[in-house]
Order: structure tokens, then sequence, then C-alpha cells
């Protein structure tokens, strides 16, 4: 084990990212006779899997973000740091902040996510958001609403129908949960409160360059899904390029589609952790690590979480989800562990996948469990048990569930504050 950089002797581990894979790593950490600092630049755990029940008015910020601080407040050796790193010194063993500061670590682990890409058109941005952070969520939140308010005031029917058109680029589950939902929305939860505007005649286009909707998941289920969407109104454009996004719209393939609200669902790119680590990384931007998830070279560094790049000793890709970083974190708590108690640790990190899950409506959901299947209903009850599960605390717990139940039962949404900016500004 590398020498302490403690005052008091013990060995100190930084953690950089309070998401899925830092916050595991810290937990599993308990107990053991070391310092540990855990660095983020939000001050909250955000559960990503329910951001979309925000961008799309079902749930509140903080039914689903939790101080980290507050996680850890009874974990007396952890200390909280709320700050962005902005690059690695190796051979110095220090990271260094964005206020120039640095500090010193013994084990590093480097859990800092992805972010949504736009595949070489960064200037998409303004007028395709992603849906990443809570700030993203609450701004197509904002969006979509100001689209229906600005509709029921607009009188030029084309500028009307753009406003009341919605796309959707990408089909993976966070595009198709968007979807459906904003279709949702649109024919159920709010036709009865505008006057002017038939809300049900709002069109929701999801737009996928692939041949169908929810790759990962089974051909069966695939089809089933975009059965549900188009059940639920939802026009769906396979094998479709957008390449033009602007104000105005989306342009793919051959059509060009007026568009006031454009959200982008499609790609991602990891932290910049190999360039501040001088690390060979894969298309994605994520780290090549070893099969014991240390950075080639240095066994002091782990990354981990979709900042990694790593295969299954089976040659299968690790997926970017969230129980991939949780046991990720977990089997580095494990090696961290071993270390100080003089041992090594396993060489080799094994995901086990649990299985696939995706909603795509009111009661509507598929579940891949690899060797058996789920749809409808009861994939949707199991869906909708395993989120509530694994939220933090029992308060939001019982929140999410009885926010769902409003929806379900009255089709009411409690979130649907316009809170940022000009509440008369679509951008
Ligand atoms: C909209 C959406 C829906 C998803 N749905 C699902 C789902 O249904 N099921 C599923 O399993 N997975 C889902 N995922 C994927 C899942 O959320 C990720 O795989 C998981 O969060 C990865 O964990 P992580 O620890 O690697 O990164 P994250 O959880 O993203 O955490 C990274 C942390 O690092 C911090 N950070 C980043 N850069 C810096 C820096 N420079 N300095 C300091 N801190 C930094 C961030 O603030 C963040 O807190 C979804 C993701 C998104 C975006």
């Amino acid at each position: 084990m590398p020498e302490a950089t403690s005052p008091n002797g013990l060995h100190h581990v930084v953690v950089i990212g309070g998401g899925f894979g830092g916050l595991e790593t810290v937990h599993r950490l308990a107990g053991l006779p070391c310092r540990i600092t855990i660095i983020d630049r939000r001050n909250h755990h955000l559960f990503q899997p329910l951001l979309y029940q925000v961008a799309t008015a079902s749930l509140a910020t903080s039914e689903i973000a939790w101080p980290i601080r507050h996680l850890l407040r009874l974990r007396r050796e952890v200390t909280t740091l709320l700050a962005t790193v902005v690059s690695i010194d190796k051979s110095a063993r220090r990271v260094m902040l964005d206020d120039g500061s640095t500090i010193a670590y013994d084990t590093l682990v480097v859990a800092t996510g992805a972010r949504h890409a736009y595949f070489g058109h960064d200037d998409w941005e303004p007028f395709a958001p992603g849906l990443k952070m809570l700030e993203d969520a609450t701004t197509i939140r904002r969006r979509i609403l100001i689209a229906f308010e600005r509709a029921e005031r607009e009188t030029d029917p084309r500028w009307q129908e753009a406003l009341l058109t919605f796309v959707i680029i990408g089909a993976g589950p966070t595009g198709v949960e968007l979807a459906g939902t904003i279709a949702e929305l649109a024919h159920a939860t709010l036709p009865r409160e505008f006057r002017r505007i038939d809300t049900r005649r709002a069109r929701v286009v999801l737009i996928e360059g692939g041949p169908r909707v929810l790759a990962s998941f089974t051909e069966d289920l695939s089809a089933y899904a975009r059965k549900s969407l188009e059940s639920l109104g939802v026009e769906v454009e396979l094998g479709r390029v957008v390449t033009k996004c602007t104000s105005d719209g989306v342009v793919y393939g051959d059509k060009t589609l007026a568009a006031a609200t454009i959200i982008w669902a499609a790609g991602v790119q990891a932290s910049p952790a190999g360039e501040w680590l001088g690390a060979p990384v894969d298309r994605a931007g994520r780290v090549k690590v070893q099969p014991d998830l240390t950075v080639s070279g240095h066994p002091e560094i782990f990354v981990i979480g979709d900042t990694a790049s790593v295969t299954s000793p089976d040659g299968s890709p690790v997926p970017g989800i969230a129980p991939a970083a949780k046991q990720q974190g977990k089997f580095v708590a494990a090696t961290i562990k071993a270390r100080l108690k003089g041992g090594a640790g396993d060489s080799v990190f094994r995901y086990k996948h649990a299985g696939n899950l995706a909603t795509i409506g009111k009661r509507l959901a598929v579940i891949d469990f690899g060797r058996f299947q789920l749809r409808g209903a009861i994939a949707w009850w199991i869906w909708g048990i395993a989120h509530i599960y694994f939220l933090i605390g029992v308060r939001n717990r019982l929140s999410v569930a009885l926010s769902w139940l409003w929806i379900h039962t009255l089709s009411q949404r409690g979130s649907r504050l316009i809170t940022q900016g000009n509440a008369n500004r679509l951008q």
C-alpha cells in the first residue's frame, strides 16, 4: 500500500464523483481504517433513472436528489467537498480543483460519469437540450410547459402547430420514456385546462437512426414498445438520422419538421477523466481500464462507472448503467479493504447483469431478464417497485409512490411550475 498522506498516518482515499459508483464506494468503505474525501461539483446525489419524470412535470427535483453531505453525515471519517476537479497529477498523487487548490491522495477513485454527446454538432445543444442533470430536467420541463402556454395565445396556426410539436431524438430508454410521458401529459393531463387549444392535437415525434426502439432489448420487446408508443399517440420514425437542429425545428431524412421543443436523448460522452489521467480512451471517451478497474501502471488509481471502459471476462462490454457503476464501486472498496489488510484483492471485476427495464407509459413497461421477458402491466409494477426500492430514504419512497398514485388515478401531475427566467420565452 502506498504511503499515507494524512497527518495521523491514516490512508487517504479520494473519491471524485458522488453518483452511483462514487457513493457506493464510500458506503462500502465504512468501518475501514482510512480517511475518505468525496468531491463532487454538485451538492447532491442524483437518481438519474427518474430524471425524465422531473422533465415531464411528474416529480419534484427534491424527490430524486439528496445532498451528499447529508447522506454521509454519520460517517465521521468522510469529508464532503463541493468542488470541480479539473485535472489529476498522477506522479505527485494530487487532484487539482478549479480554484487552484490541490488534494493529495493515497488511493484515487474516479467516478465522474458521462454526459450526452451531439456527435460533433455541439451547436445543436441550445435547441435540443439533453437530460443528465437536474438543471437539464427543469430546462426541458420549462420548455414543454411554455410551449403549451404560448400555443394557447398564438393566432398563427402554423406557429401554433410548431408549438404543439415535440420532437425527441434517440429511442433508447430515456427517449422512449420521455415520448410516452409527454404524450400522456398532452392527451390526459392538460386537455381540461386549456380553452383555446386542444392539447390532444399535440404531436410527439420520436426519431431514431437505428432500425428499432429500445435496441438493447429483444426484438419482440422492441416491437411491443413501438406499438405501445403508437397507441399513446407517439409518431415513431425509425432509420432516420437527424441532420439539422435549429430554433425552428429539425431536418431528418428528406423531411423538415417545424417544432418548438426538441429534446436530445441520443449518445453519451464520458467525463474528461481520460485527459486528466493521460490514459487511453474508447470512442465515447471512457478510460480503458485494467480488468481490476485500475489505470495501467497506476494500481492506486481506479476508474469506475460511466467513465470506465471495461469488458467482462467473456468479452462482453460492461454497460453504462447504474447497477454496473454500483457493482464496480463495491468491487473497488473490496480491493482497497484487502490492500489495507496487506493483501491484493480480486484481480478481475465480474459484472452481473440483472436485466434491462424501461417504462413506456401508464402501466406499460418492458423487462428483459435475459432468460425471460415481461411486458405490460406486470412489467410496469415491477419497474415501479424496483425504482421506489432504489430511492434513498423512506420519505422519498412514500412521496414518489404518492405522486405516482395521483398521476395514475387522476392523471394529475404536481410539478408543473415554470420557475426559471421569463415565463414567456421558449429558450
Ligand atoms: C436520463 C438518464 C436516465 C437513465 N436511466 C437509467 C435507468 O433507467 N437504469 C440504469 O441502470 N441506468 C440509467 N441511467 C444511467 C445511470 O444513471 C448511469 O449509468 C450512472 O449514473 C453511472 O454512475 P456513475 O457513478 O458512473 O456516474 P454519475 O452517477 O453520473 O455520477 C457522476 C458524478 O460525478 C460528478 N462529477 C462529474 N464531473 C466532475 C468534476 N469534474 N468534478 C467533480 N465532480 C464531478 C457529477 O456531478 C456526478 O455527481 C440513466 C442515465 C440518464 C442520464
